[in-house]
């Protein structure tokens, strides 16, 4: 069997360790796995599935097509699935049927959300859908505004007394971009809550925290947080590695040498199947490094369909090139390939594209 021209190999032994650490630092919170972008690239279903059976017990979709293929995947209504983006006129009948939790930020989308209860209301097995109230605290990212907040509160409480709704949680997303900043978003936070519990509605659930300030903060993680880019294994915090924050990349990109020939100085060049049509991003020539057989070499360019490596060691037509990984082929991980490129580690996995296949093992 000839082994494909480049494979994105996902780790779910890597996974399962990263979830168990996380859920062991924020613990008594509960740690949400984000998977949103079909999971960074790493693909949502199965990644979702792992999370499930290492004992993750809500998983953030982002939008509602995402949550609906989870819940047609077998992630059951016993896992609590989020969706918090919508476009215009999005419809919500199949999100309630499936369970699917909603974010709600406006009056209006509590009443689109209300609409759709109603509708399905008489059907088989209907549950009223639990909100998750959004808030803004300074990000400015779909967020009800602080003087917004009470009517749309309101607006579900009163869905709620009409039994098309369930107030369950309050949450935001906090911008993680300075100390004092997030403090006072936390402080706008507790403040919603307080309004929210004095107009009538449960919070059950509060969250508010992603990876960078849920790592390292403790304040606030307060019941729960919502953890993307360090499920995954990539640092959101400056200037650290995967492992001093004890945790493993999942996704290794590899690739194989198709062709080589001399290069200038003695070296070799490579020919490596995987270009930026593979989602490799064309600066990493020049910036950063592959692996193979353990050592690394410079990318010096990249194309559509191939890059060329700059050898100083041997290069064989056939040997396996690693792009990015944990670090086992002595190769580069993608939080430092977005170090030396000038982008984000998250952006390196998410971006590797759909025509890559996923090969999933558990190492
Ligand atoms: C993407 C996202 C997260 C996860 O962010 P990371 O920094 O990757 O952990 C959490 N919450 C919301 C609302 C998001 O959109």
């Amino acid at each position: 069997m000839t082994s494909p021209l480049v494979e994105a190999v996902v780790d779910l032994g890597a996974l399962a360790r990263n979830l168990g650490h996380l859920r062991r630092t924020v613990a008594p919170a509960e740690l949400m796995l984000v998977v949103k972008a079909d999971a960074y690239g790493h693909g949502r279903v199965r990644t979702a599935q792992q999370a499930v059976a290492s004992g993750i017990r809500t998983i953030g979709a982002l939008d509602v097509e995402s949550a609906l293929d989870l819940r047609a995947n077998g992630i059951g209504p016993e896992i609590a699935v989020l969706a918090w983006l919508y476009p215009p006129g999005q419809g919500f009948a199949d999100a309630i049927r499936a369970r699917v939790d909603l974010s709600a930020s406006s009056v209006a989308e509590i009443a689109a959300i209300a609409d759709a209860a109603r509708r399905v209301a008489s059907e088989p097995g209907f549950a009223p859908p639990r909100l998750h109230l959004k808030l803004d605290t300074g990000l400015h990212r779909n967020g009800a505004t602080a003087a917004d907040w009470p009517a749309v509160v309101t607006a579900a409480v009163r869905a709620e007394r009409e039994g098309l709704v369930r107030t369950h949680a309050v949450w935001t997303h906090i911008a993680e971009a300075s100390d004092d900043e997030d403090t006072l978003s936390l402080e706008r936070f507790h403040a919603g809550v307080a309004v929210a519990r004095d107009l009538g509605a449960t919070v059950a659930l509060r969250h508010l925290a992603a990876s960078a300030a849920g790592m390292v903060r403790p304040d606030v993680r307060l019941d729960m947080v919502r953890m993307g880019g360090h499920s995954w294994g990539i640092p959101s915090i400056d200037g650290v590695t995967p492992a001093e924050l004890g945790l493993t990349p999942v996704m290794t990109l590899r690739a194989q040498v198709l062709g080589t020939r001399p290069g200038p100085d003695g070296t070799t060049l490579g020919f490596v199947s995987a270009g930026y049509g593979d989602g490799v991003p064309r600066n990493v020539a020049g910036a950063c490094a592959v692996a193979v057989r353990g050592a690394q070499h410079p990318i010096l360019q990249v194309e559509r369909d191939h890059l060329v490596i700059g050898a100083t060691g041997e290069l064989a037509i056939g040997d396996v090139v690693t792009l990015f990984g944990p670090g086992a082929d002595g190769e580069q991980t993608a939080r430092r390939w977005g170090d030396l490129s000038g982008t984000l580690g998250d952006e390196i996995v998410t971006r590797i594209a759909a025509r890559v296949p996923r090969r999933y093992v558990d190492a």
